[in-house]
């Protein structure tokens, strides 16, 4: 029985995001790929295997998302992984022992702890440096190392590094360069595309959308690269499951309709504070006194739904953040549903103080993530509870001259 395939249709990007390669090659045709709840396959015979065997080593729901995610990133493979941790971890652990990370110094607190628990064993030597200051990164490049791994923009800060430029500056040293597009997902950036050689997303966020499960993703132009990051994959049991594949490939469907509308609320939010006198400063790449707007411009298609802001005193953050009530105070980002943060103590506690200090997180930063609820009902929300907040700590400092 002939299966009738995809349309040959979705040449554009949003068209691929409900027509791309995520078919499965079912007997019955289905329109989505199901979930193939299943550890084993059946083979043919006792000498002949078939396309798949063992769900660790290879799914067909993870397949079509696998296949899904490398068109995305503009890459010739992808692996799925249980979280971006677990993505970020196979990347690491396909080094060599010994090897030389470069790292920069405002990446993920998870990313953070790893690398210092990797350096410690001796497993890696790891140098954090500021990534968007391309003369560190040249100096640092002057000692060989295996690996570049970068976030832009980087978060909480949005700090933004040039992706070509590193890119440029990596392969001339012969060092890899991984971008963790995380705050962007390939919709808005695309780093394969940019030179970087291996791009990794933490699925939970932008990817997934709803806030409703762990996912990781590594995409890769290199087939040599993507075969040892699968064999990885196979050998540690770190890749995703039928489930979570299904629940993402579903929410790919909305990636672009849901990030545009929160990316154009949190552009409107983003003016609205840095109108606001009590704000000291804003941090996002859509506007244009961020130091990042003019590179981020040119290698994004838009400056994403994540935003920070400075209150000058730390107290006043905090109230201002227990004072809102639709921003729901958690970690993590990217979901229908906008979320509030202080770093310092949340996502980034992992990040020893004195290194936080020393990379410029500074403590009265709150972090936003915009979801798709009425802009206006987010403003009025973050007015009630910044006036609450200014009421109760009304000597908090005023704005500095310049953002950034
Ligand atoms: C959240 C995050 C991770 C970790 O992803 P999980 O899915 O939570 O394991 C890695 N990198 C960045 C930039 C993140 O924001």
């Amino acid at each position: 029985m002939s299966i009738p395939s995809e349309p040959d249709v979705a040449d554009r990007q949003r068209t691929r995001l409900i027509h791309g390669p995520s078919a499965c090659a079912d007997p019955v045709a289905p329109l989505v790929a199901p979930i193939y709840q299943t550890a084993n396959f059946a083979q043919p015979g006792a000498e002949t295997p078939g396309p798949y065997d063992y769900s660790r080593t290879g799914n067909p729901t993870r397949g079509a998302l696998e296949a899904m995610l490398a068109d995305l990133e503009g890459g010739r493979c992808a692996h799925a992984f249980s979280s971006g941790m677990a993505a970020v971890a196979t990347v690491l652990r396909g080094l060599e022992v010994g090897a030389r990370v470069i790292a920069g110094h405002d990446v993920y607190g998870g990313t953070y702890r790893l690398l210092a628990a990797m350096a410690l064993d001796g497993r890696l030597h790891v140098d954090h440096v500021d990534t968007g200051d391309a003369g560190a990164v040249a100096g640092a490049l002057e000692t060989p190392a295996a690996l570049l791994l970068i976030e832009t923009p980087g978060n909480p800060m949005l700090r933004v590094s040039d992706i070509r430029l590193l890119g440029r500056m990596a392969r001339q040293a012969g060092t890899l360069l991984a971008v963790d597009n995380s705050t962007m997902s390939p919709w808005l950036q695309r780093p394969l595309e940019l030179g970087a050689d291996l791009v990794i997303e933490s699925a939970t966020k932008f990817l997934s959308g709803h806030g409703d499960l762990l996912a990781g993703a590594v995409a890769v132009s290199d087939p040599e690269l993507g075969c040892r990051l699968g064999w990885l994959q196979n050998a540690e049991g770190t890749g995703l499951a039928p489930f979570e594949s299904w629940l993402l490939l579903r929410s790919i469907k909305t990636l672009a309709v849901r990030l545009e509308r929160q990316q154009a609320s949190a552009l409107q939010i983003a003016r609205w504070l840095a109108a606001h006198t009590a704000i000291r400063c804003v941090h996002y790449p859509g506007l244009r006194e961020h130091p990042g707007s003019g590179v981020h411009a040119g290698q994004a298609a838009g400056p994403g739904a994540v935003l920070s802001l400075e209150l000058a005193d730390p107290r006043r953050a905090a109230r201002f953040v227990d004072g809102c009530r639709l921003f729901r105070i958690a970690v993590s980002f990217g979901s229908v549903g906008s979320l509030i943060s202080l770093p310092g103590n949340m996502s980034h506690a992992p990040v020893p103080e004195q290194v936080r200090r020393r990379r410029g997180l500074p403590e009265g930063l709150v972090r936003l993530s915009v979801g798709l609820e009425d802009v206006d009902d987010l403003i009025e929300d973050l007015d009630r509870a910044l006036d609450r907040a200014l009421d109760e700590f009304p000597d908090g400092g005023g704005r500095q001259a310049t953002a950034g």
